[in-house]
């Protein structure tokens, strides 16, 4: 039987960079993009064939901006997937839109190239918080692209939210959030903000970051207490709506959870193209270069050649990449199970004792039995038809109880 394979596309661009952002994401002009695409579209002829025996069961075009880019290269990014890569009839096939960003010309053909799944980035319903987080659109337009996309004929659509900003408190946050419910969306993401090294956000707020995460007073964040009242009435709101959590930060209608990152979660293959773009395959995890012009020039000729990396114990080990790749490196037993635990953990169904056994031919209690034992007796871990999960007081403390699985 053909294996299963997840496909990851990267298209860096953004109209300009917001205020928070630390993705690889940066302005460009026509010739750049062009160029890009092409490299793009010569990694994918690359990989095509030596994919032959899997089937690519989800497609998730990230970035940046993927709706920046001209519709027309994003039609031939698809072409091109589809006749080198063997895709599931049923595939998932996301792409992340901004609003400002499409018309009812791209709507119809990323509708029609094969795209059933638009995830929408609109982080706030309020214009002033808009404004601050540096996003190019405001709520109005939002709800003009939400509404083409609907009349396009899509019917699998997310919306993108971002809490604990500054100034804001639970009052402003659920106002966001019932003006997103009121639209009906399949899914919505409801993020954190976290302020990263190297932002806007980080100069102006680092300190309050500090503050906030050492439990003490703020001056623009919300407090620790409120950015969990926050988290707490986010989960209930959406429930009381029809939407179901099912991980920490994502909420769907029932048969609407994004296969794509669940993918992620259950550590399925996937196989990332583009700048900075990462993959795992048959347990190696690989990094493509963030360099563009190394990224268009390496594709120009891809050729086969070893990484070499340090493993656990600071042994020097190689494994085949490209020259594409920034970095490769083989994730010893350790490693995997590390990953399945605090991957799966992140869902709220949890990890399947069975599949636990399958992917490493050993009962899990023989491996992690004194930490399950001791997060049951913390009533952070429940165990229930041969599954172990997060209670909901151990997703309140997900990164103690994942930390606990890690060698
Ligand atoms: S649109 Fe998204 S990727 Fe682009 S700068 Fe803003 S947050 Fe970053």
């Amino acid at each position: 039987m053909d294996r299963e394979l997840e496909l990851y596309i990267h298209i860096p661009f953004c109209v300009k960079k917001c205020n928070y952002c630390d993705f690889l994401s940066f302005s460009s002009d026509q010739k750049t993009q062009e160029d890009y695409v092409n490299a793009l579209l010569r990694e994918i002829c690359y990989y095509g064939p030596l994919m032959k025996d899997r089937v690519v069961s989800t497609i998730y075009i990230g970035g940046g901006t993927p709706s920046w880019l001209a519709y027309e290269r994003m039609e031939e990014i698809l072409s091109a997937i589809y006749q080198n890569f063997q895709i599931a009839p049923d595939a998932e096939v996301s792409m992340e839109c901004n609003p400002g960003t499409v018309t009812k010309e791209s709507l119809q053909s990323y509708f029609s190239a094969g795209i059933n799944r638009l995830s929408i980035g609109l982080q706030s319903a309020d214009n002033e918080e808009l404004r601050l987080l540096g996003r190019i659109h405001t709520f109005e337009q939002f709800v003009k692209t939400y509404e083409m996309a609907r009349n396009t004929g899509f019917n699998n659509l997310n919306v993108d939210l971002i809490s604990g900003l500054p100034y804001q408190n639970t009052e402003k946050f659920m106002d966001t959030l019932h003006k997103v419910i009121h639209f009906q969306p399949e899914h919505i993401s409801a993020y954190t903000l976290i302020i990263e090294k190297g932002t806007p956000f980080y100069d102006q707020y680092k300190f309050d970051a500090v503050r906030q995460e050492a439990g003490m007073k703020t001056e623009v964040l919300p407090t620790e207490d409120e950015a969990y009242r926050i988290y707490k009435m986010t989960q209930l709101t959406l429930k009381e709506a029809g939407y179901m959590q099912y991980e920490i930060s994502n909420y769907a209608k029932a048969g609407h959870a994004c296969r794509h990152n669940i993918g992620y979660w259950k550590r399925t293959d996937y196989l990332g193209l583009g700048l900075g773009a990462s993959s795992l395959i048959d347990n190696v995890r690989y990094t493509n270069t963030t360099d563009l012009f190394t990224y268009i020039n390496e594709t120009q000729n891809i050729q086969m050649k070893e990484l070499e990396y340090e493993d656990r114990d600071k042994n020097q080990k190689k494994v085949l990449g490209t020259g594409i790749h920034a970095d490769g490196q083989l994730l010893d037993r350790k490693s995997q199970m590390e990953e399945f635990m605090f991957l799966g953990l992140r869902m709220n169904e949890g990890i399947s004792r069975e599949e636990f056994q399958e992917a490493f031919h050993t009962p899990i209690e023989v491996v992690y039995r004194n930490v399950i034992e001791e997060l049951k007796q913390e009533e952070l871990l429940e165990m229930h038809a041969g599954r172990i999960y997060l209670t909901e007081k151990g997703m309140d403390l997900s990164n103690y109880a994942m930390a606990k699985f890690l060698f």
